[in-house]
């Protein structure tokens, strides 16, 4: 058996206003583990020295902006997923006193995707944006039979350069619209729809009908966009269990034992509420 995480944290700037503290704490209070989930407010500057205090006191945890990207050099071992987008969501130290890192947002977006079935083989994805959360989009699509992706983002270089490294995707949009024209799945991989006045990521009415609409963006209800097209009959959904299921795996990594979603879940729901 493998020696549990001495202390759990996240580690980012900000992290104040995370709910995985909520999530964690209550899977943590649930299984009597006596440990507590706590959040580091890490400059971008002081990562390396944060770090090196993280393996001294043999802590797991998670990375959130701006260093998942800047987190992977620092482990001794990455493994396939975390190679794969290049980026490291979640980390341990391992028996052998190695810092290890995955990327539990691959998992999680693929969870996102079963409970709207749209995890389909054959299924023609629209993914709009390029950043981290994209790459791991793509990482969970190209492991789905027969998928392919069209890829839109603002900045189009960034869209040529993840397009480089994920041959799943078969064209580089210059529009958002072209991006969904053919698509049976539409993920909005963008920040758009954080902040109540952003405009949609793509119109509604540009969606082919019967398109599954995946919305990484959650907010205290769900976002407008992902609204709008289950009022316009589509099935939609937004991040919240993209959020959820990343934490139960990231619990089960650390723990070896299964988490315990149901209260992680109404933790969750509490903890927007609040
Ligand atoms: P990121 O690396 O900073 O990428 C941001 C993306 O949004 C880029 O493609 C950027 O385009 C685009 N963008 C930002 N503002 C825009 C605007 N005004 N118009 C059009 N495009 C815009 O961020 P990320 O880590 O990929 O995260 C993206 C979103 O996913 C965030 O809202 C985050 O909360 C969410 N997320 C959710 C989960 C979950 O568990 N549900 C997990 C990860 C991320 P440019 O390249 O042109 O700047």
């Amino acid at each position: 058996m493998r020696r549990a995480p001495g202390r759990l944290v996240l580690i980012g700037h900000p992290v104040a206003h995370s709910l995985s503290p909520a999530l964690q704490n209550a899977a943590l209070r649930h299984a009597q583990l006596p440990i507590v989930y706590e959040t580091i407010d890490v400059p971008p500057h002081a990562l390396e020295s944060a770090v090196q205090r993280l393996v001294a006191s043999r802590a797991g945890g998670n990375v959130t902006i701006p260093h998942k990207t800047a987190m992977a050099p620092h482990c001794g071992r990455l493994d396939v997923i975390a190679q794969r987008v290049n980026a490291v969501y979640t980390f341990r130290i391992a028996d052998d006193d190695v810092l290890e890192g995955t990327n539990t947002d691959v998992g999680g977006f693929d969870a996102l995707a079963r409970e709207v079935g749209a995890l389909r083989a054959g299924a023609r994805v629209a993914l709009l944006g390029a950043g981290g959360s994209a790459a791991a989009v793509l990482a969970a699509v190209e492991r789905w039979s027969g998928a392919s992706v069209t890829l839109f983002n603002r900045t189009r270089t960034r869209a040529a350069a993840l397009a480089e490294r994920f041959p799943v995707v078969e064209t580089v949009a210059a529009t958002a619209d072209e991006a969904v024209r053919n698509a049976t799945v539409v993920v909005n991989a963008t920040s758009l729809g954080l902040r109540a006045a952003d405009s949609f990521p793509v119109a509604i009415d540009s969606l082919p009908p019967g398109t599954a609409v995946l919305d990484l963006v959650y907010r205290p209800r769900e976002t407008a966009w992902v609204k709008a097209a289950r009022d316009r009959g589509h099935l939609a959904a937004d991040g919240l269990c993209m959020l959820l299921e990343q934490g139960a795996l990231a619990f089960e990594w650390w723990f070896g034992i299964a988490a315990p979603r149901d209260v992680m879940r109404q933790a969750l729901s509490s903890a927007m509420q609040s």
